[in-house]
């Protein structure tokens, strides 16, 4: 085997890090229809950016033939990198490689060790109880930890990795995880991780109708991700070979356009999922999956809820995502909320008190339910 020192063996800290990554994905019309490359390049950016170092990212794109190419330059990738990294990946655009542009970045760049370092200088024992800024790392979460003695979580940290642990990794059974909201594609590896963990998977709001195309339903005007498609039928298959019960919804509450403004008065009617005209949208979750969903929260023991059933900020679209949360609001069951709309939806409908936890991190928790290490609860140290 080969012997080769790796980013494990740097002190990156303060340091510019120029790292060659590949970056060579597959651009259509400006938009990365393949981003395996940049995923598969995430670790080591990550690993470079918790230890403080000055993250310097290059590569190649196609073939431009020693001649700048508009249509091949990276600037969609330092988009989409800073989607995935939830930081901000600048673009340093220049004629040549090394240019006065990448040059002033760089010089540019924020020294993250300092920051940490005056941080940490301000303490002897650094606690860390912000739950919501876990799945990022931080100067005043990673970076502080790293340069203190003792570094430990607070109690709200222990409560929310206590519960969403928990409910993972050892739930009471049955455990039902209700996933909502727009979209399939941000939902993805916590619909993969929850259906592993979970007896019954129900999937509901607007990501449910790339799920029922898949299903070779009609679906009309609804929200639907077609590079999904796919993806949702390797799910259903999964859950079948699993022995998981995957939930859609039976019927679904109909108009003829999105409201607009988003709580207007607007005309609906429930049909069946399979019977949505061309010309409708699915916008609510109808009563008799309301009805479905609910029996099934009721026979559960642990419940994890994400993501709204329906167009909630519309009261007429909204009873769908009222029926759930008072199904949840009237079980014994562990109840947990991770963060986001279905927090907000169940605080102002008055049933906050009635849950176990609601998480106070949106992003935290999904990353959490995504079976991700958390670097900010990561840092602390091990007990
Ligand atoms: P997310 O940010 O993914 O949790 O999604 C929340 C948003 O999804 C809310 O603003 C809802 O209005 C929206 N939503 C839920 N169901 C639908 C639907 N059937 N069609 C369009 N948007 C929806």
């Amino acid at each position: 085997m080969l012997n080769k020192k790796s980013v494990d063996d740097i002190q990156a800290a303060g340091k510019r890090v120029l790292v060659r990554c590949d970056f060579n994905v597959p651009l259509k019309d400006g938009k990365i229809t393949d981003e395996n490359r940049l995923v598969a390049a995430l670790p080591t950016i990550k690993k470079l950016i918790a230890d403080g170092a000055k993250v310097i990212l290059c590569s190649h794109l196609g073939k431009p033939k020693g001649e700048p190419k508009p249509e091949l330059s990276l600037a969609p990738v330092a988009a989409r990198l800073t989607e995935l990294l939830g930081q901000e990946v600048k673009f340093a655009a220049d004629a040549e490689v090394v240019g006065a542009n990448a040059k002033a970045a760089v010089e540019a760049m924020k020294n993250g060790e300092e920051f940490s370092k005056d941080l940490a200088s301000l303490c002897d024992i650094f606690v860390n109880d912000a739950f919501g800024t876990a799945h990022r790392a931080h100067c005043s979460n990673v970076g502080v930890s790293s340069l203190v003695d003792t570094a430990v979580v607070g109690y709200l940290m222990q409560k929310e990795i206590d519960f969403l642990g928990n409910a993972v990794e050892n739930p009471e059974r049955p455990f039902v995880a209700i996933l909502g909201g727009a979209k399939v594609a941000d939902k993805l590896s916590v619909i993969n991780n929850l259906l592993e963990k979970c007896d019954t998977l129900i999937i509901g709001g607007g990501m449910a109708y790339t799920f029922l195309k898949a299903k070779g339903y009609e679906v009309g005007e609804s929200l639907v991700d077609d590079e999904k498609i796919d993806y949702c039928k390797e799910m259903m298959e999964k859950a079948e070979k699993l022995g998981k019960k995957l939930l859609l919804p039976v019927d679904s509450t109909i108009a003829a356009a999105f409201p607009s403004p988003i709580d207007a008065e607007i005309e609906v009617e429930s049909v069946p999922s399979n019977a949505i005209p061309a010309d409708k949208m699915g916008l609510d979750i109808g009563p008799k999956t309301a009805e479905l969903f609910a029996s099934e929260v009721k026979s559960a023991k642990t419940v994890v809820w994400n993501g709204p059933m329906g167009v909630f900020e519309n009261p007429i679209l909204a009873k769908g995502t009222i029926a759930v949360a008072k199904s949840l609001a009237e079980t014994d069951a562990t109840t947990i909320i991770g963060g986001g709309d279905s927090a907000a939806a169940v605080n102002t409908l008055g049933f906050g008190d009635k849950m176990s936890h609601i998480s106070t991190g949106g992003g935290a928790s999904l990353e959490f339910l995504e079976g991700k290490e958390l670097p900010g609860v990561a840092a602390a140290n091990d007990k």
